[in-house]
């Protein structure tokens, strides 16, 4: 080799080396180190061998057999060598014939390890870089969202398979032909454009944008676009979009909606308090459900087949033409309902799309207000409730109007006919209430009236009676023993009045119980005062039966709240039967207390009653011995009454018998002691004839002969007389005659009540006492009287002792 040529071939880094077939004629100095064969210049291509990769061993026999062949040509051949570290490295060797006839071969080998390695890395991104578009795009097809990409002037370049399936297009060829601009719906589209124009515009990267999108075949749905950035070479080149239906999201968000607003409404029906309200809250709340639509809401009257317009509204853009085509404000119009609407909407309860006004409306101009509305669908539905139309609602809804949320309107207005419904048995109630408390009413003053018109007589026989027993004229015994019969029969029939009033009250329930402290020792003592002197008791005693009446009297002195008279009456009632049914033996009556209940009793040694009696006896008109034979009168309904009473004081009555024996009645009543010791209630039993000469009494009293009754029973007390008949009267005897100490006044007089009297005199003189005198006995007569004024109440027939005792409480003895 050349000189020259030699000292080229050391200035390179690649292995040059020339060889003659099999034999190596110059290696240059890299040529060792590159294929790490020592200090030592190779003799033969075979003795790189060892130093090649295993798996390139074959590349290498190919390139020694083009060196060492017969036909010398330029071949290229890439291998690795096993390096001495452990490493490999890459040779490119090329093979240049040098001259053809010469047979010699030069094989220039450079290290491309570096090389390979970039390219290898290169390979390597390239492959990551197509899988993963490869599969950014199959993932993104396959996406359960829509995912668009768009150029910058909206040309959709990317539309995945959900888009294309939601949008009703074919294949993507038809979508990809769209600008995404179009995909939203008409009324979104500007303001879309514009959001998205800004976004393009803006430094952001990502978006938001609400709004709405509309599909091939018209249908609209509401839709969330989260927008990004695309570059392309670092140059913003369009957008990605992936677009979130939210139909289903705004579903939910509507039904939490509505079943919110049916809750309440459901809450408000029960507060409004009339048919109007509801009718208004009705058409009110259906306007938010149909913004944009005509509402009518109508209520219907079955009886007078009479319909009116309770609500109206969207009517105002029109209302001009319509008040000329129908004649008049729609408020004021009462509709037709037409026989169809009457009959279908009465058990159908679902919102009907009607395709005429004249299907609900029976009217001449339905058609021409039809075509006024001008509205794409109609809906109507009955507000009806067991069988019962109340009204009705018409909806003109126009396409702008959102979608008719059907079930929730059909639900609120099945609400809506439950309360037009609980209000009209509401007023049935009101009405039936009035009905029952007019006829309570009108009874309990028949009482009140029966009570006067029966007591009135009475207290004319029994009065001239008494007075005639008590006249200090010497009667024979026969003509005194006729009278005292007069007085037993009149007392007879007023306890049996009393008794038949008695029981209507309770049964009316009139009767009322009056509450007050007294002092419970006192009312049992008051009741031996009246019972002593019973005519049976003092009768029986007389003909040496010997009954003993005993009082069981506790050591302490109780007080309690109840109402004593009714207890009196009880006892009365209780202890006059013993008297009538004991021959001899005993009488006794006490109480007990035990916890908070107060038990009476009234034990007899008498005749008795059959154990299967014993509740029996309770009933009205009951009687063990109920023959026209029977020994003992009475009208069987004095333990009736006291059952009744009992009832209303919160207590119960029974007896226990043992027949020939004697009987034992027990009555409970609550205990309630009294906050305070009560005073005893006075007694009048044992009145003595008083002497009032130096007095003046003023007897108001329109009937004569009660006039002559009081007069006569007063006679012998010489007390000063002056008559009034009527209210006006008195009046003017109280101005005439200051000497008029007290006044016996009578409550039912002709022109001016008795206690329209009782104030207007008091008005003139504030300390002159007034005892009224009534025939009415009935439960608020007492606290009437006393209310208006009077001191005292006294009622008819006048007992002439009680008389006494309540006039001498306000007269001086003289
Ligand atoms: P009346 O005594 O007017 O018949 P009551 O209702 O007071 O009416 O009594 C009903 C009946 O109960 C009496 O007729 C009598 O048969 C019976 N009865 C009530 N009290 C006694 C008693 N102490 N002893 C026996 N029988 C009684």
């Amino acid at each position: 080799m050349e000189v020259d040529n030699v000292f080229l071939c050391g200035m390179v880094n690649d292995s040059i080396i020339l060889a003659d077939r099999k034999k190596i004629i110059y290696a240059n100095p890299p040529t060792p180190v590159m294929f790490e064969i020592c200090e030592r210049q190779p003799l033969s291509l075979k003795e790189l061998m060892p130093h090649i990769h295993p798996a390139d061993r074959e590349t290498v026999e190919g390139l020694i057999s083009t060196v060492e062949g017969e036909q010398q040509e330029t071949r290229h051949f890439q291998y690795r060598i096993q390096a001495k570290n452990g490493k490999e490295r890459w040779v490119w060797s090329r093979t240049f014939p040098l001259f053809p006839e010469s047979k010699r071969t030069v094989v220039l080998s450079s290290d491309i390890t570096e090389m390979r390695e970039r390219e290898e890395r290169l390979k390597q991104t390239e492959i990551a870089v197509r899988t993963a578009d490869e599969k950014y795009k199959v993932l993104t097809s396959l996406l359960p969202e829509m995912v668009f990409e768009m150029t910058l002037d909206g040309r959709l370049t990317f539309v995945n398979l959900k888009a294309i399936f939601v949008f009703e297009y074919g294949s993507d060829f038809y979508i990809k032909n769209l600008k995404f601009i179009e995909l939203i719906s008409n009324d979104e589209r500007l303001r879309c454009f514009a959001e998205l124009k800004k976004f393009i515009a803006a430094s952001s990267e990502v978006c938001e944008i609400e709004s709405a999108a509309v599909t091939k075949s018209g249908r609209k749905f509401p839709v969330t676009l989260h927008t990004t950035k695309v570059y392309t070479d670092h140059q913003l080149s369009g957008l990605n979009i992936l677009m979130l239906d939210k139909t289903l999201q705004k579903n939910v968000e509507n039904y939490q909606e509505n079943l919110a607003f049916l809750s309440k409404s459901a809450l408000n029906f029960l507060t409004l308090s009339n048919d109007d309200d509801i009718f208004i809250f009705v058409g009110k709340s259906l306007s938010k459900f149909a913004s944009k639509s005509v509402i009518l809401v109508f209520s219907y009257d079955q009886n007078s087949d009479i319909s009116n317009i309770r609500y109206i509204s969207g009517i105002y853009h029109c209302l001009d033409d319509l008040i000329e085509i129908i004649g008049g404000a729609p408020e004021k119009f009462d509709i037709k309902l037409s026989e169809r609407f009457k009959s279908k909407y009465l058990s159908d309860k679902t919102l009907k799309k009607i395709d005429r006004l004249r299907y609900v409306i029976d009217h001449e101009k339905a058609d021409d207000v039809e075509r006024l509305l001008n509205a794409d669908n109609f809906y109507s539905m009955g507000i009806a409730r067991d069988g019962k139309l109340y009204g009705g609602l018409l909806i003109a809804a126009t396409d702008e109007t959102k979608s008719i949320d059907t079930q929730t309107i059909e639900t609120f207005i099945y609400q809506a006919g439950i309360a037009l419904h609980r209000k009209q048995i509401d007023n049935e109630l009101v009405k039936a209430k009035l009905i029952a408390e007019e006829s309570d009413r009108l009874k309990s003053a028949f009482l009140a009236n029966m009570s006067h018109e029966l007591r009135t007589p009475l207290n004319g026989i029994l009065g001239l009676a008494q007075v005639m027993l008590n006249s200090e004229t010497v009667l024979s015994s026969d003509f005194r023993s006729n009278v005292k019969m007069i007085v037993d029969s009149g007392n007879s029939l007023l306890s049996l009045i009393e008794d038949i009033m008695d029981v209507s009250k309770i049964e009316a329930e009139q009767l009322k119980i009056k509450n007050t402290p007294f002092s419970i020792n006192a009312l049992m003592e008051q009741i031996y005062s009246i019972l002593s002197v019973h005519p049976i008791y003092l009768q029986k005693n007389a003909k040496k039966q010997n009954i003993k009446l005993i009082y069981d009297k506790p050591d302490d002195n109780l007080s309690l709240v109840s109402d004593p008279d009714r207890l009196k009456q009880i006892f009365i009632n209780l202890i006059s039967n013993s008297f009538k049914f004991t021959q001899k033996g005993f009488i006794r009556y006490g109480f007990s207390i035990e916890g908070n209940v107060i038990t009476f009793y009234v034990k007899d040694s008498g005749i008795g009653i059959p154990k299967h009696k014993t509740e029996e006896i309770f009933q009205r008109f009951a009687q063990v011995d109920n023959t026209l034979a029977r020994k003992f009168s009475g009208s069987g309904l004095g333990l009736a009454i006291s059952r009744g009473l009992l009832k209303l004081m919160d207590g119960k009555i029974w007896c226990e018998s043992d027949l020939g024996k004697g009987s034992n009645f027990y009555f409970t009543i609550p205990y309630i002691a009294a906050p305070t010791q009560a005073k005893g209630e006075l007694t009048y039993s044992s009145c003595e004839i008083c002497e009032w000469k130096n007095h003046t009494v003023l007897i108001v009293e329109d009937d004569l002969i009660n006039y002559k009754v009081i007069e006569a029973m007063l006679r012998r007390t010489k007390i000063k007389i002056i008559h009034a008949d009527n209210g006006l009267a008195a009046i003017e005897s109280v101005c005439l005659n200051p000497q008029i100490d007290i006044v016996l006044m009578d409550v039912h007089l002709p022109e001016m009540s008795g206690l329209e009297a009782t104030i207007k005199i008091l008005e003139i003189n504030p300390s002159l006492p007034i005892i009224a005198q009534t025939a009415n006995a009935m439960a608020d007569d007492k606290d009437i009287c006393l209310n208006a004024g009077c001191v005292e109440y006294i009622s008819k027939p006048i007992d002439m002792n009680e008389l006494f005792v309540k006039m001498s409480r306000f007269l001086v003895e003289s």
